[in-house]
This record gives structure tokens, C-alpha cells and sequence, in this order.
């Protein structure tokens, strides 16, 4: 399959590039080739660097102790303003080697899957890599998720151990973690292989603790060892499972393996954050997502840096904190989502004032697409126009960041993902997989293979077929819709389960999206299609107002005329709802399926809504469509 080759970033034997990138890490026993991969669905495989052995955790620690023993690997910021500690890279591997020395003597071995269900704490990245050094199959979920929804993924992936903690704590609230645990391991068939449930004490709130089952890590830490050989497993050996956020169903048990994830996550952390060895780098994302498994554990520890873990909310106890931390401890490179860009943006530029931001160097974004306006005012106001602003566009499938702009590309595009990385390979099919070429907007494949591409959908290899590799057979289907301009720069237009197509003009959500959050009243907007009896698809507009304002009917017109005048009247909005929020997942993200049911009618039809942040918006957003139908 041809592609657009107006890609200055382009690598030309992609083979020898990604062998060359495996020596950035230490292998047990180097690979000679790197991929081995076919895309075809009766015989669908993807390996990389095959022939390889390595330990994830030696290439986050280990290899760090000659020349970086003494430097901080994580710096950890608590919840309670004024709360931080440094941590060593030596320091880290003594903590890593005593959790997998007991994990070990409980019977933790190669191949097992180890449920971490932890909040923001760095026993949290200790237990990943505890994991890791064992060569056991991490499975991170999300602290906020209930009972339910962790017995369902213990179960999908047949954990025989868990590690939690009493409770987490986050925006100064407790939250109930142990206890969760133990009414997961009640339900089904969920509790029937767990042999062990680590606990890490970090509240001192009430913990039931089972005898034989359930132990303590500071009792158990005390009596552990802390010579712990790393076990040097094979470059395809199972690093970790990870369910996806859910935006658009059932959660996908994403499976990635050690050397290709590894050697993903570290290329990507080093060239999009231009990472320098005196960098405090901080993600804000949390360890239960991809993004804190890439680019707060492995790809910033692989490459010996500075990771800043944050315990706590970014609107807490104010809308300063993140930049309280900031100038605190001077991050220089910085890492978040759109959905706490426009949170934060709500609430004005005086919060940002009042702290120096001029440490910082990188400000990246990730999860959605950051409409100009968030983008303008991350770069401007959060920057002072100084900063590079990367909009990295990857999935939990993609193991890293796949299209983004570089440090050193001119900063002109607000709202563009711009190019795939140099060794990626992305092109644009319209709806009979025919390849279209220069400027063009359809949807989204990759062409090629990377090594931190996902192996499978755990359990359910079929699955992983037919959803990614049937819609354009040889191609791997993102999911995503997107432009490419011009220059060659592709700008992600949402997933294309949501582009609408109203009286046959389609149009990405985002677009109108954006069009809304320009408006000077708009906080944050969401776009949805529904029945329409002329233009076969509708405009029903959900939308948050900035702090302070009231619904009117001025508001409702003004946002009307600012659709029609930035995209055309064939935009205009058929409804515009003010609404007190959005359902999103836990990570963040609009689940816009779950609008596309209400504005609808069809609120009985909302499907899978396990992983919903807050359940009770939706709620309030059926009642208020009723008034608009
Ligand atoms: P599920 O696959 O279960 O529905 P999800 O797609 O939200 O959930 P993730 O892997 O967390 O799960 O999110 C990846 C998706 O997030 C991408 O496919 C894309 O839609 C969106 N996304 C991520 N980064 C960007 C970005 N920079 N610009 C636009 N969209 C982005
Ligand atoms: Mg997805």
C-alpha cells in the first residue's frame, strides 16, 4: 500500500531504524531483527525484536545506578498542599526489589497477572514494577472504579493477586480502596484464584484484613529482601494488560509486551519532550490510564529522568495547584489533558498568574482534541507564549505517542497533532478503504507496524482482529477520523463513530465543538447528531458555561450566530442544551455515545456505563433534553 510521502519526518528502512532505537535500552541478550508482523486476519500476528531478552524494570532502575543512583526518579507530591518526597533512583530499586521479593514468596511467577488497584503513591510504580522484575503481567485499574468494575477485570484476566491500599486520598477526600477489593473478591468467580492482596497503608483508614490472604507491605516490606535478580524474559513476554477508557463500549483488555512497549516508550518520551537530564518532568495524568503507564513509569524511568507523581486533583484545594507545584519544584516539561485545560481555563488567567511558570519548556496535551482556544490559552497564558505546545495524538493501543509535533517545529497550528513520529506510518481511506491522497480528510489507519503497537485483546484474540484489522483490510484502523492539509499536518476530527452528516455535509464533532468553546460564555461544548426529518442529522449541543454565567436566551442566540459564522449555516445548531456537565469516563474523556442516546430519546439505551465518572449527570441531562423535545 502506497502512502503520502510528504512526511519530511519519514524513515526509509524502518527495519534498521527500529534496531537501531532497541539500543537505547540494556538487553539480556540483543535482538537481531526487529519486526515479524502480518496484519492479514487469518494469520494475524505482531512481534518485534523476537529473538530479544530483557527486564523492564532493570531499564527503569538498574542500569540507572552507576550514574544516576543519587538523583530523584519520582518526586512525589502529596494531596495536601506542602507534602512532597523525594525519591532516588537507588532508593526506588531497593523498594522494587523488597515488593517483588514478596510477591515472590507468595507465589507471584512468571506470566501471572497482578491486579494493582492503587492510588497516586509511588508504591504504585513500585508494584508495576515489582511486576515486571518477576516477569508477572500487571493489570493497573483505575482507584475510582468500583467494586464491580474491578471484580470484572480481575475476572477477564484471571489475577491471582492484588495489590491496593487502605485508602487513597485525592482533592482531600479518602477513598475507599481495601474495602473495594474485598467486595470484588466476593463477586462470581472473581475472588476464587487470589491468593494475595498486598496492602500498602497509606491513611491508616479501616482495613479488614482476611488471615492467609491479605498482608501488609510495611509488615511484610521489613522482612523482604532486597536482593531480588530480575528475571530476564523474552522481548514478547507480557509486560501488562490494560482495559481501555470505554468511551465507545465495553472496556478492551489491551495486552503489550516487554521489549517493543519498551523501547516505544522510552523513543517517544525523549525526542516529543526534547528530555533533558535535568528535567523535572511531570505528567499529570494517573497510573490506572496508558498515559501514566508510558510517560509516568516506564518511558521517563527507562530514561533515567525525573517523574513528578501528583496524588491529587489539579482544582484542588484551588485552581492554582498545578501551578503552585510548578514553581515548587520548577517542572519544566508538563503533560495534561484538554479536559483539565478547559476546566482550569474556566476558571480565568489569575490562578496561573499568581505562580512563576518560567521553568517550564514543554507543555504537552493528550486524550481528546484540545480545541484552539484551550491550545491558545495553554500556550499563551500557561506558557507566556514561550513554550512549545505538543498535541500528541495515541491510543492505549498505540503504547505511545504516534503523531505530534516535535520541539523545534514552528508553532503555528493550534488544535493539529501535525506528523507521525519518524518510523510511523499513517494514512487517510474514505469509506471503501481507497487511499486517499495530499489534502484530504477520512479516516485514520496506520500502514505499518510499530513496537509499541498492542499484541492482542487478552482472551479474545478474535476480537482484536475484527476490531482493528477488518474495516480496511492490510491497514490498522484507529478508530479516529482526521484532515490532513496542505502541509502534510493531520488534525484528528474525533472518532468517527461521532462525525455527523447533517443534509449530507460531514463534519467532525470537534469542529462545532471548537466553534463553541470560542465563545468567550463557553466553558466546554459537546456535539451530537440526531434523527432529523430534513437534513437526516440534527445539531444537539451540549454546553457548560464559564463560572459566574447564567443560562439566557442572548447566550442560546450568540452561540447559534457563532456557529453559523465560523463554520456555515449548514452548522447551525438545531439545539443548544446548557447543561451542569458532561458524562465522561473516569480518564476524562466525553462519552458522547451516551449524548448521542439522550438527545435520542433513547436514555434507556445508554449501554455499557461502567467506567462513568459521575453517573448522575446523566440524569440531569435527560431531564433538561426533555425540555428542548
Ligand atoms: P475505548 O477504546 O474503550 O472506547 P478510548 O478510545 O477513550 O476508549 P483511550 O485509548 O484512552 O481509550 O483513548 C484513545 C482515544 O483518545 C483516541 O482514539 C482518540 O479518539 C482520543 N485522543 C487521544 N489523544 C488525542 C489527541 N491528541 N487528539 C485527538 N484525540 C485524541
Ligand atoms: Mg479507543
Amino acid at each position: 500500500m502506497t502512502t503520502t510521502s510528504s512526511n519530511p519526518r519519514t524513515v526509509s528502512d524502518t527495519d534498521a531504524f527500529w534496531l537501531r532505537e532497541a539500543e537505547r535500552l540494556d538487553w539480556t541478550k540483543a535482538p537481531t531483527s526487529a519486526s515479524d508482523v502480518s496484519w492479514d486476519a487469518s494469520d494475524l500476528h505482531i512481534r518485534w525484536f523476537a529473538d530479544g531478552a530483557l527486564n523492564a524494570s532493570v531499564q527503569c532502575l538498574d542500569r540507572h545506578l552507576e550514574t544516576r543512583g543519587d538523583k530523584t526518579a519520582i518526586l512525589w507530591v502529596g494531596d495536601e498542599p506542602g507534602v512532597a518526597k523525594a525519591i532516588t533512583y537507588a532508593e526506588a530499586h531497593e523498594e522494587v526489589c523488597r515488593m517483588a521479593s514478596v510477591l515472590k514468596a507468595r507465589g507471584v511467577t512468571r506470566g501471572d497477572r497482578v491486579i494493582l488497584y492503587m492510588p497516586m503513591v509511588p508504591e504504585a510504580a513500585y508494584a508495576m514494577l515489582a511486576c515486571a522484575r518477576l516477569g508477572a503481567v500487571h493489570s493497573v485499574v483505575f482507584g475510582g472504579f468500583s467494586p464491580e468494575a474491578l471484580a470484572s477485570r480481575i475476572e477477564d484476566c484471571g489475577a491471582t493477586a492484588v495489590v491496593t491500599a487502605d485508602e487513597g486520598r485525592r482533592g482531600g477526600k479518602a477513598i475507599v480502596l481495601k474495602k473495594n477489593v474485598d467486595a470484588a473478591l466476593t463477586r462470581n468467580d472473581a475472588g476464587r484464584a487470589v491468593h494475595t492482596v498486598l496492602t500498602v497503608k497509606v491513611t491508616g483508614g479501616e482495613a479488614a484484613m482476611q488471615a492467609g490472604r491479605d498482608v501488609w507491605w510495611h509488615e511484610e516490606k521489613a522482612e523482604a529482601s532486597s536482593d531480588c535478580p530480575a528475571e530476564a524474559v523474552d522481548a514478547e513476554d507480557p509486560l501488562f494488560i490494560l482495559y481501555t477508557s470505554g468511551s465507545t463500549g465495553k472496556p478492551k483488555g489491551v495486552l503489550h509486551t516487554t521489549g517493543g512497549y519498551m523501547v516505544y516508550a522510552s523513543y517517544t518520551h525523549e525526542k516529543v519532550f526534547d528530555l533533558k537530564e535535568d528535567d523535572v518532568y511531570w505528567c499529570a495524568a494517573d497510573v490506572g490510564w496508558i498515559t501514566g503507564h508510558s510517560y509516568i513509569v516506564y518511558g521517563p524511568l527507562a530514561n533515567g529522568a525525573t517523574t513528578l507523581m501528583y496524588e491529587g486533583v489539579p482544582t484542588w484545594p484551588d485552581a492554582s495547584r498545578m501551578w503552585k507545584i510548578v514553581e515548587e519544584h520548577g517542572v519544566t516539561l508538563l503533560y495534561t489533558a484538554p479536559t483539565a485545560i478547559r476546566a482550569l481555563m474556566r476558571e480565568g488567567d489569575a490562578p496561573v498568574e499568581k505562580h512563576d511558570r518560567s521553568s517550564l519548556r514543554v507543555l504537552g496535551s493528550v486524550g481528546e482534541p484540545i480545541n484552539p482556544e484551550a491550545w491558545r490559552w495553554y500556550h499563551d497564558v500557561v506558557g507566556e507564549g514561550r513554550c512549545t505546545v505538543v498535541d500528541t495524538w495515541w491510543q492505549t493501543e498505540t503504547g505511545g505517542i504516534l503523531i505530534s509535533p516535535l520541539p523545534g517545529d514552528p508553532m503555528t497550528k493550534p488544535g493539529a497533532a501535525t506528523k507521525p513520529m519518524p518510523g510511523i506510518e499513517p494514512a487517510l481511506v474514505d469509506a471503501d478503504g481507497k487511499v486517499l491522497e495530499g489534502e484530504a480528510e477520512g479516516n485514520l489507519v496506520l500502514t505499518r507496524s510499530w513496537p509499541g503497537q498492542m499484541r492482542t485483546v487478552w482472551g479474545d484474540h478474535e476480537r482484536f482482529v475484527q476490531t482493528y484489522f477488518t474495516t480496511y483490510p492490510g491497514t490498522y484502523f484507529t478508530g479516529d477520523g482526521a484532515r490532513r492539509d496542505a502541509d502534510g499536518d493531520y488534525w484528528i476530527t474525533g472518532r468517527v463513530d461521532d462525525v455527523l452528516n447533517i443534509s449530507g455535509h460531514r463534519m467532525g464533532t470537534a469542529e462545532v465543538e471548537s466553534a463553541l468553546v470560542a465563545h468567550d460564555a463557553v466553558a466546554e461544548a459537546a456535539v451530537v447528531g440526531f434523527p432529523h426529518d430534513l437534513k437526516g442529522q440534527g445539531l444537539w449541543c451540549y454546553v457548560i458555561l464559564r463560572a459566574g454565567l447564567e443560562p439566557s436566551a442572548e447566550i442560546e442566540k450568540a452561540l447559534r450566530d457563532q456557529v453559523r459564522t465560523e463554520i456555515g449555516p449548514v452548522a447551525t445548531p438545531d439545539v443548544i442544551q446548557i447543561a451542569p456537565g458532561l458524562p465522561k469516563t473516569r480518564s476524562g474523556k466525553i462519552m458522547r455515545r451516551i449524548l448521542r442516546k439522550i438527545a435520542e430519546g433513547a436514555p434507556d439505551q445508554l449501554g455499557d456505563t461502567s467506567t462513568l465518572a459521575e453517573p448522575e449527570v446523566v440524569d440531569q441531562l435527560v431531564e433538561g433534553a426533555a425540555r428542548h423535545r
